[in-house]
C-alpha cells in the first residue's frame, strides 16, 4: 500500500511530463491569442458550493464527489469541476467590474468514478468561462477557442456537435412535451430515468442506459419549442461557426439537465476515439452566476478532458519527441579535478545549458559512457594535467574531435559547437 498510489490517480513522470508541458504551453499561447487571462482556483472548496453549482441530483454531487470534515468541522469537497469555483471567484474578487470577463484555468479535478481509459479520480482540465456577455459570438468563440487549439495539435477529424437547450422561458413547455412523450414509456425506462421523470425529463434523452432506444428518435425535439430569443441566438451561433468553417451537426439530444443551463450546448468529438469521443463539453449557463449569489449574469465556457486528448495525440503520433538530451558532460578525472569540474559545470548551466556530470567518483571509462547516454553532443574533460594548465579538454563527441582550451573559454567552445550543431 505504501508504495502504490490511490486507485485512480497517477504519476506523470519527467519522461511524459513533456507531453503535458506541450499541450499547456499550445492552451496558454491559444488563450493569449483569444484574450482569456489565467485563473487559478484553490483545489477544494465549500461543498456546498458544487451543491449549488452543480446541482443536487446529477451523478457527480450525488455519487462522485471527494467530500470530507476537516479538523474546524466545514464539509469541504475537492473540486470536482472548475466552473462553480471560477464563478466563486468572480464574484468574491467583484471581477464584474469590468465585462465580459474571459478566463481560463488548467488543473486537477477530483471525481470518485469508475477509472477507465482516459477517466482518472483525479485528472485534468482545461476551461475557459466568460462571465457578462450575452451575444452570440461569445458562444461561437468558446467552440472556436476548442477547435482551434485541437486544429493546432494536429487532430485533424473533428465534429462539433451542437444544440439549443432553450432557457426557463421556453423549456417549461418542452418539459411538458417531454413528459407527455415519455410518459406511457416509463415502464421501458432505467429507475434513473424513471427518477428523472419529475424532476429532469431532459436528461433522459441523453441516458447512456435509454439512449439507444428506437423510440428516442421520435421524442419532441427542443429546438421545435424555442422562444424567438432562444431561436436567434441558436441561428447566430451556427452563422458564426458556418463563416468560420467549424464541422458542427446539429443534435436534439444533447442536453445538460440543469435549470441553469441556457441555449448553446455543445461537445467537440474525435470518432475515432469511439464510445469515449468526447474531449470537450460546454455551453452557456446564464442562470449559473444569480445560482450561486451573484446578480443576473450570462456565461458561456467548456472543459476540455486533458488526459484524453493526451491519449488522442499518443495514439495519432502528434506528440513532439522527448526533449531528454543534455547539452553537455563535465568529465572530472582524479580528486583535483572535482572543484573545478564542479565550478565548470556550474558556468555551464547559469549560461543556460543542460549540463550534467558524476557525482560518486567514478572511473574515467564510466564517465564517458555515462556522457554518451546523456546524449550529450559534448563532453568537457577535465584531467590531471588539464586541472595544472588551467585548460580543459572540449570534446565533440559526434565526431570524436578533441581539442584543448583555456578552460575561461570553455563555455564559448561549447556554444560554438551547439549552435554549429543546430545549423546543420
Ligand atoms: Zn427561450
Ligand atoms: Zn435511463
Amino acid at each position: 500500500m505504501l508504495t502504490n498510489a490511490p486507485r485512480g490517480t497517477k504519476d506523470i513522470l519527467p519522461e511524459t511530463v513533456g507531453s503535458w508541458q506541450y499541450l499547456e504551453t499550445k492552451i496558454r499561447d491559444l488563450c493569449r491569442c483569444y484574450g482569456y487571462g489565467e485563473i487559478r482556483t484553490p483545489t477544494f472548496e465549500h461543498t456546498e458550493l458544487f451543491r449549488r453549482g452543480i446541482g443536487e441530483g446529477t451523478d457527480v454531487v450525488d455519487k462522485e464527489m471527494y467530500t470530507f470534515q476537516d479538523r474546524g468541522e466545514r464539509s469541504i469537497t475537492l473540486r470536482p469541476e472548475n466552473t462553480a469555483s471560477t464563478v466563486r471567484a468572480y464574484l468574491q474578487n467583484k471581477l464584474y467590474a469590468s465585462s465580459p470577463v474571459k478566463l481560463f484555468y488548467i488543473g486537477s479535478m477530483f471525481r470518485y468514478d469508475r477509472p477507465q481509459a482516459g477517466r482518472l479520480r483525479e485528472f485534468h482540465q482545461f476551461g475557459v468561462e466568460v462571465l457578462g456577455e450575452a451575444s452570440a459570438a461569445v458562444d461561437a468563440e468558446v467552440i472556436l477557442l476548442a477547435w482551434d487549439l485541437l486544429k493546432s495539435l494536429g487532430l485533424e477529424d473533428l465534429t462539433v456537435s451542437l444544440n439549443s437547450v432553450g432557457c426557463p422561458k421556453c423549456r417549461p413547455a418542452y418539459r411538458a412535451a417531454l413528459q407527455d412523450f415519455f410518459r406511457d414509456k416509463l415502464p421501458e425506462l432505467c429507475s434513473d430515468c424513471q427518477s428523472r421523470f419529475e424532476r429532469a425529463p431532459l436528461r433522459i434523452l441523453d441516458c447512456k442506459v435509454d439512449g439507444g432506444k428506437d423510440f428516442m428518435a421520435d421524442a419532441p425535439k427542443i429546438t421545435d419549442c424555442l422562444c424567438d430569443e432562444c431561436r436567434e441566438h441558436f441561428q447566430a451561433v451556427q452563422e458564426y461557426l458556418t463563416a468560420l468553417k467549424v464541422n458542427f451537426a446539429l443534435d436534439p439530444r444533447l442536453v445538460r439537465g440543469l435549470d441553469y443551463y441556457t441555449k448553446t450546448a455543445f461537445e467537440i468529438k474525435i470518432p475515432s476515439l469511439g464510445a469515449q469521443s468526447a474531449v470537450a463539453g460546454g455551453g452557456r449557463y446564464d442562470g449559473l452566476v444569480k445560482e450561486i449569489g451573484g446578480n443576473d449574469t450570462p456565461a458561456v465556457g467548456f472543459a476540455l478532458g486533458m488526459e484524453r486528448v493526451l491519449m488522442t495525440l499518443e495514439q495519432a503520433g502528434k506528440l513532439p519527441p522527448p526533449n531528454d538530451k543534455a547539452d553537455v558532460f563535465v568529465v572530472a578525472a582524479g580528486d583535483a579535478a572535482k572543484i573545478p569540474a564542479f565550478e565548470l559545470i556550474t558556468a555551464c548551466r547559469r549560461a543556460g545549458y543542460t549540463a550534467l556530470m558524476d557525482y560518486a567518483g567514478r572511473s574515467f571509462k564510466s564517465q564517458m559512457k555515462q556522457a554518451d547516454k546523456a546524449k550529450a553532443p559534448v563532453a568537457l574533460i577535465l584531467g590531471e594535467d588539464e586541472v595544472r594548465d588551467s585548460m580543459v579538454t572540449v570534446k565533440n563527441m559526434a565526431s570524436s574531435q578533441q581539442e584543448k582550451v583555456p578552460l575561461g573559454e570553455a563555455v564559448a567552445k561549447l556554444a560554438a559547437i551547439l549552435s554549429e550543431r543546430k545549423g546543420e
